[in-house]
């Protein structure tokens, strides 16, 4: 037999084995239709790859049918939800339409493919935020389409070896960034833990190495420790009469890597580890009350340690996840978490979103993806968001942890953590948010901005002559309470515009000069963006009227042609154009204000440097030198979080220079004289100065005060030529 066919037998085998394990994962009740749409599914892709290969070499086939056993074993989805990820890749890289896939599986199934399809298209080269938009718009049509695609990201990182470094590090960046904070949204905590392992191990490989071998080589230490551990407590769990596992779990690897890097403690002295896990076979009705009792035994055998106790039996997180923590001081005074839930709840955390279907109906409590989802689509269809805005949003609202706070009635609202007094008042009603006049936390009155905390009662106090102004945006974190206040202070200027739209008819009339064709002269003179701010300003009285009949016009028109910098006395205006002035960078051609942007701590850049823009995940955008060291791994990783920034005048203040200098001690009198020559001949402020001294040589550290490059290289030049001094460098 010619070697082709032997080989191609030996891959039909691998195949069917793969679809055998595939069709044995699935656990859900399936019907007759079920069973031949995941065959004919199955067939059409086969066909469909027949031709193609995978990086590593093998039929790119195996690829679907691990994803399809991925969504069925590890996530827990259905039939529909296994015959689209067999068809995934299929309308992106064969010849199979959308039209085929309608006409055989139904609409439905064809939704989630062209779902699936359009998040392929995703592009490394264009900005992340607008990918997320993408992954979220995707969201809120059909979860599945996400869950799939967090399978078909999972079985791409489980095979990650046979791509380019480089390509594994974009993925990487991209699954940390997108793909882990939404697992953990979705409740899919293993995935969300593959998937942070896997990009450790793609970006730290050293460490993520070093924990494992850790890990394994104190394996059997461990297991003694949980063993010793569960001793005492399994008689009295036996006397409940309720079936009962324990696990000892090691943490994730990735939490011990940030444990060790976040809180500087070696892997010997991270006494966390793992949790024990107990886990009761218990009906519904009697969970909560058996994972109290487990409490109690546990609590009976080991003291608790108290502040380490939460209860998300009584109030689940937001993600679903349900279980009831302590940590107790086990045996030779070390801390062990215990985690207690029964069968469900552990499912529920495991597979999350899944699992919570599964379920639905089982319990009462409100549906919480519900309300989320619904969350993300007021946010996606808000049409003032630019991309950057609505990031932050997303971060801060929906993947955050979440706080419970209490109306005087007892209600319940749920916000984001580090949401505001002035937020619930939104979240109660718009128009309770409108008229907010007083806000009390439990009995307290406290300014509107005051950051509300788990189980907190508020009480609020409304006025119907108050209304939002600007700076109640700053006392807001939830997007809701902001667009809503946004909008409010929107109306209000477009209300009030009215009577300075017809005052400056009325003026226009007046000099018989044309009110259409003349008035975006106008806004165009006095710096404005739009009719509604200049009809504003006029209404504020911060335009001086009477002044308009004294400009020329030439055929009906005014001939105005330099721009006037229009600079109100008080009122909403100013605020903007102050802030502009500060804002002496330009961000992708914008001016940066419209970023919440910062300089970057790690090269200080000034005025004058070759700088760029990064958009960190949780810190705003950074400003960093192009000389920065981090500038290449940063340009080279995060390529597609990068802008240009470019600086926006020539006149700055108050930038921070780092130098170091080095020279000959030429006795006590060095610092005195280095500090005269900065402050009395150069005329810059010192902020900090350091120096230390050995065998005859110094090296000093001096942080400066400068406006810009020029400075810092006069000054560079200026101490290169004392006496003394052999070398002057501004740090990189
Ligand atoms: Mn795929």
């Amino acid at each position: 037999m010619p070697q082709v066919l032997i080989v191609q037998d030996e891959e039909r085998t691998l195949i069917q084995r793969a679809y055998r394990k595939l069709l044995r994962s699935i656990k859900t009740d399936m019907d007759e239709i079920d069973r031949k749409n995941i065959r004919m599914a199955y067939e059409i892709a086969v066909e469909a790859h027949s031709k193609q290969r995978r990086k590593s070499g093998e039929p790119y086939i195996m690829h679907p049918i691990e994803v399809a056993r991925i969504c069925a074993e590890e996530i827990g989805l259905g039939p529909t939800a296994i015959v689209a990820a067999l068809l995934h890749d299929t309308v992106e890289d064969t010849s199979v339409t959308l039209e085929e896939i309608r006409n055989r599986f139904g609409p439905k199934i064809m939704t989630i493919v062209d779902g699936l399809t359009k998040l392929k298209e995703i592009e490394p080269t264009i900005a992340q935020v607008e990918n997320f938009r993408k992954v979220l718009s995707t969201l809120v049509e059909d979860v599945r389409v996400v869950l799939i695609k967090m399978a078909d990201r999972l079985h791409n990182l489980r095979t990650i070896g046979s791509i380019p470094p480089e390509s594994q590090l974009k993925i990487a960046a991209e699954t940390s960034y997108i793909y882990a904070p939404l697992a953990h949204r979705l409740g899919l905590y293993n995935v969300k833990t593959e998937f942070q392992d896997i990009c450790l191990k793609i970006t730290e490989p050293d460490l993520y190495e070093d924990i494992v071998r850790k890990l394994q080589d104190t394996k059997d230490d461990r297991n003694q420790y949980i063993l010793e551990f569960i001793e005492p407590l399994t008689g009295q769990l036996e006397d409940i009469g309720v079936s009962y596992r324990i696990l000892g779990r090691p943490k994730s690897i990735s939490s011990i890597f940030n444990k060790i890097k976040n809180k500087a403690v070696p892997f010997e002295e991270i006494y966390d580890l793992f949790a024990v896990r107990i886990i009761v076979d218990v009906p519904v009705l009697n969970e909560k009350s058996i994972c109290w009792q487990v409490y109690s035994i546990v609590t009976d055998v080991y003291t608790p340690v108290p502040e380490r106790l939460k209860d998300w039996v009584s109030t689940p997180k937001a993600n679903g996840y349900e279980s009831l923590h302590t940590t107790v001081i086990g045996p030779g005074g070390r801390y062990v978490e215990v985690q207690i839930r029964s069968d469900r709840m552990d499912e529920i955390a495991e597979k999350g979103f899944a699992a919570h279907w599964k379920y639905k109906g089982v319990m009462s409590h409100k549906d919480r993806f519900g309300v989320w989802l619904d969350n993300i689509r007021e946010i996606l269809e808000d049409p003032d968001k630019d991309a950057m805005d609505f990031v932050n949003d997303f971060k801060n609202n929906l993947f955050n942890e979440e706080i419970f706070a209490y109306t005087p009635n007892g209600d319940m609202k749920i916000l984001p953590k580090g949401a505001t007094a002035l937020d619930f008042a939104f979240g109660i009603h718009t128009d309770v948010g409108y008229h907010c006049k007083a806000i009390k936390v439990n009995n307290k009155l406290v300014p509107m901005g005051f950051k509300l905390e788990n189980g907190d009662q508020v009480h609020v106090t409304t006025a119907k002559n108050q209304k939002p102004n600007e700076s109640w945006l700053k006392m807001v974190v939830t997007s809701r309470a902001k667009s809503k206040i946004k909008s409010a202070i929107k109306e209000e200027i477009r209300k009030k515009g009215i009577f300075g739209q017809e005052a400056l008819q009325r003026k226009l009339q007046h000099i018989k000069v044309d009110f259409e064709e003349n008035v975006d002269i106008l806004v165009k003179h006095f710096g404005f963006k739009n009719r509604p701010e200049l009809y504003y300003a006029v209404a504020q009285d911060h335009i001086n009227l009477s002044e308009i009949k004294h400009y020329p016009v030439e055929n009906g028109k005014f001939a105005l042609e330099k721009q006037r910098v229009y600079t109100p006395a008080s009122e909403p205006g100013t605020k903007k154009i102050q802030k502009k002035s500060k804002t002496i960078v330009l961000i992708n051609e914008e001016p940066g204000d419209q970023y919440d942007y910062s300089f970057a701590s790690c090269c200080h850049p000034v005025l004058g440097d070759h700088i760029f823009a990064f958009v960190t995940t949780n810190a705003g955008v950074k400003i960093h030198r192009a000389s920065c060291p981090n500038a290449e791994h940063l340009i080279s990783n995060y390529g597609y979080r990068i802008l240009k920034a470019d600086w926006l005048s020539d006149h700055g203040s108050d930038f921070v220079a780092d130098l170091i200098i080095t020279g000959i001690d030429t006795g006590p009198g060095v610092i005195e004289r280095l500090t005269n020559k900065i402050s009395s001949s150069l005329g810059l402020n010192i902020r900090s100065f350091s120096i230390e001294g050995n065998e005859g040589y110094f090296e000093g550290k001096i942080s400066l005060i400068v406006a810009n490059l020029n400075q810092i290289n006069q000054a560079i030049t200026a101490l290169k030529s004392m006496e003394g001094i052999s070398s002057v460098t501004r740090i990189d």
